[in-house]
C-alpha cells in the first residue's frame, strides 16, 4: 500500500474518532481538550498524538485516552494503545510546515490555550454539569442556589457559599455553574480554581514580582469561584490578598462562589473580617446523601454508562450499603461494571458482594446501642431511661423490645451484651424481644413499617 494512501486512511480514522468524541463529550469539552490534539503517527498499533502543553497532555491522558483508544480500536482493530506527547503549538506548526501534509481540518494552531484571558482558571470536568446532577432533599437548596447564580444575569447573592463533607457534590455544582455561564454567554469571564491553586498563583506572582498582573487577572472577572477555601486557613498573606480580591469584586457587583468543608462560622484559622464576609450572601450546605438520592444517582450513572442492565436488587443493595459519599458510590458502581465486563459475566448480588467486600466492610456504619435507644425512645415518645427501667407497661415495653431487636440487627453485639445495656436484662429476655418483634412484623404491617423506618434512619 502506498504511503500516502495509508496516511489518508489513518487521517480519516482520526477524523471519525474526533467526530465521535465530539458527540460524546459535547462542544465545549471538545474544543478545550480534544480539538487541540494533533495526530502524529501510527506504528505497530501505537497511535501517537500530541498536545500543546504538558498540563493538557496529563488531563487528556487521565480523562480521555481510554475513550480515544476504544473509538480508535473500533475504527481499526490493529490499534492497541494511545501515547500523547507534549509539543508546543509553535513546534507543531513548524513540523506541519515541514511535513506539508495537507490534512483536512488541521487543528487551529493560532488558537491560544483555552481562552487566554482566564489562564488562571483550572480545567472543568465535562461530566460535571447540571444535567448530570441528581437532585434530592439533601442537596436541593445548594442546587437551587447554584442554578440561580448560573442563570441570572444579575448577582442574586454574594457570595454563594457552599459547604459539605467530602464527595457530596460541591465541585460538581461549581463546574456546572461555570459550564452553564460559558454556554449561555461565552463573553462572561469565569475563573474557577481551588484555594490551593489561588495561593500557589499568588506566591508565584510575588516571586516573579508580577502581582499587578495577578491582581488584574482576578479583579477583572465576572465570576470568581474558589473551591475548598478551608485550605487557606492559617495562611495569612494569602487570606489578605483573597480578602482584597473579594472586596474589589463585590464592590463591582461581580459574582463570587466559594466552597468549603465547613460553614463560615466553623472555619478555623480564618481572619474574623474574612469569615464574616463569607457569610454575607447565601450559605447553603449539602447534607449527607439519603437512600433515595443514592439510588437516583446510581440509576443516572448506570444509564449514562450505557452498560448491561444492572438488576434493581444490586442498585438497592449499593444504595443501602455505600453511604459514605457519592464519590465512593460511583467508585463502587464502576468497579462492579468493570469486573462484569472483564470476565464477561452478568452482574448479580453475589458478584457485587464479592467484588466490593473491602468497601462494604468500611461502609458498615457502626451504630451504637445508645444511638438505637435514643432514636427508638424519640420515635415512640418515651424517656431514654425507660430503656433501662424495670417498667413493664406495654407503652414502654414494646419500644424497648424494638430497640433490642434493632440492636441485634444492626450491631455485632451478642445477646448477653445487649441485655446488659438494657438495664442488666438476661439474654433470654433479648431473645424473646427479637422473636416478639419478628412475629409482630409478620402480622402488623403498620408496625413493620415503623421498625423499617427506624432501621433506615439508624443506618443513615
Ligand atoms: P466535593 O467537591 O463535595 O468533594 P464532588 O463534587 O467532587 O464532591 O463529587 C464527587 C463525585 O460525586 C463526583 O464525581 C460528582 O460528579 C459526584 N456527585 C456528587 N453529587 C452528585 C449528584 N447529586 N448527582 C450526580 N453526581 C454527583
Ligand atoms: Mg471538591
Amino acid at each position: 500500500m502506498a504511503e500516502s494512501e495509508f496516511r489518508g486512511g489513518v487521517d480519516a480514522q482520526w477524523a471519525r474518532v474526533r467526530g465521535r468524541l465530539r458527540a460524546e463529550y459535547g462542544e465545549a469539552a471538545y474544543k478545550s481538550w480534544l480539538k487541540p490534539l494533533t495526530f502524529k503517527s501510527m506504528e505497530g498499533g501505537l497511535v501517537r498524538l500530541s498536545a500543546p502543553t504538558r498540563f493538557m497532555r496529563d488531563w487528556v491522558a487521565n480523562h480521555y485516552a481510554d475513550r480515544i483508544r476504544t473509538f480508535w480500536t473500533g475504527e481499526n482493530s490493529g490499534v492497541r494503545a494511545i501515547d500523547i506527547l507534549v509539543e508546543s503549538t509553535r513546534d507543531a506548526a513548524a513540523g506541519k510546515l515541514k511535513a506539508k501534509a495537507e490534512r483536512e481540518q488541521a487543528p487551529d494552531t493560532s488558537e491560544p490555550e483555552q481562552d487566554g484571558r482566564s489562564n488562571f482558571s483550572a480545567p472543568l470536568d465535562p461530566r460535571f454539569t447540571f444535567e448530570n446532577y441528581v437532585v434530592g432533599k439533601p442537596n436541593e437548596l445548594a442546587h437551587a442556589a447554584a442554578r440561580r447564580v448560573a442563570e441570572s444575569s444579575t448577582v442574586p447573592f454574594n457570595p454563594l457559599f457552599l459547604y459539605s463533607g467530602v464527595g457530596l457534590g460541591k465541585t460538581h455544582l461549581m463546574h456546572a455553574i461555570a459550564w452553564h455561564i460559558k454556554k449561555r454567554d461565552p463573553a462572561r469571564r469565569v475563573i474557577y480554581l481551588s484555594a490551593e491553586k489561588f495561593m500557589y498563583q499568588f506566591i508565584r506572582a510575588l516571586r516573579f514580582k508580577d502581582t499587578v498582573a495577578f491582581k488584574e487577572q482576578f479583579r477583572s472577572v465576572d465570576v470568581l469561584m474558589i473551591d475548598d477555601v478551608q485550605f487557606i486557613s492559617g495562611k495569612e498573606s494569602t487570606q489578605e490578598e483573597f480578602f482584597h480580591t473579594f472586596n474589589a469584586l463585590v464592590d463591582q457587583n461581580r459574582q463570587i462562589v466559594i466552597s468549603a468543608d465547613k460553614s463560615p462560622s466553623d472555619l478555623e484559622g480564618l481572619e474574623e473580617r474574612l469569615r464574616s464576609r463569607l457569610g454575607w450572601g447565601l450559605v447553603a450546605d449539602i447534607h449527607p446523601t439519603s437512600y433515595e438520592l443514592r439510588l437516583g444517582i446510581l440509576q443516572s450513572k448506570a444509564e449514562s454508562m450505557g452498560v448491561q442492565p444492572i438488576p434493581a436488587k444490586v442498585m438497592e443493595f449499593l444504595a443501602h450499603k455505600i453511604t459514605s459519599n457519592v464519590r465512593e458510590l460511583e467508585g463502587a458502581l464502576n468497579r462492579i461494571v468493570a469486573h462484569a465486563t472483564l470476565i464477561g459475566r452478568s452482574i448479580t448480588l453475589e458478584t457485587t458482594q464479592e467484588v466490593l467486600h473491602d468497601l462494604l466492610r468500611a461502609n458498615d456504619r457502626r451504630v451504637t446501642i445508645e444511638e438505637i435507644q435514643k432514636r427508638v425512645a424519640e420515635h415512640f415518645n418515651i424517656r431514654i431511661s425507660d430503656m433501662h427501667s424495670a417498667r413493664r407497661a406495654r407503652a414502654v415495653a414494646r419500644p424497648r423490645q424494638v430497640a433490642m431487636y434493632l440492636a441485634k440487627q444492626l450491631t455485632a453485639r451478642s445477646l448477653p451484651e445487649i441485655g446488659r445495656k438494657f438495664g442488666g436484662r438476661d439474654h433470654t429476655t433479648v431473645m424473646h424481644a427479637v422473636r416478639k418483634v419478628e412475629e409482630l412484623r409478620a402480622t402488623d404491617s403498620g408496625f413493620s413499617d415503623d421498625v423499617e423506618l427506624l432501621r433506615r434512619m439508624l443506618e443513615g
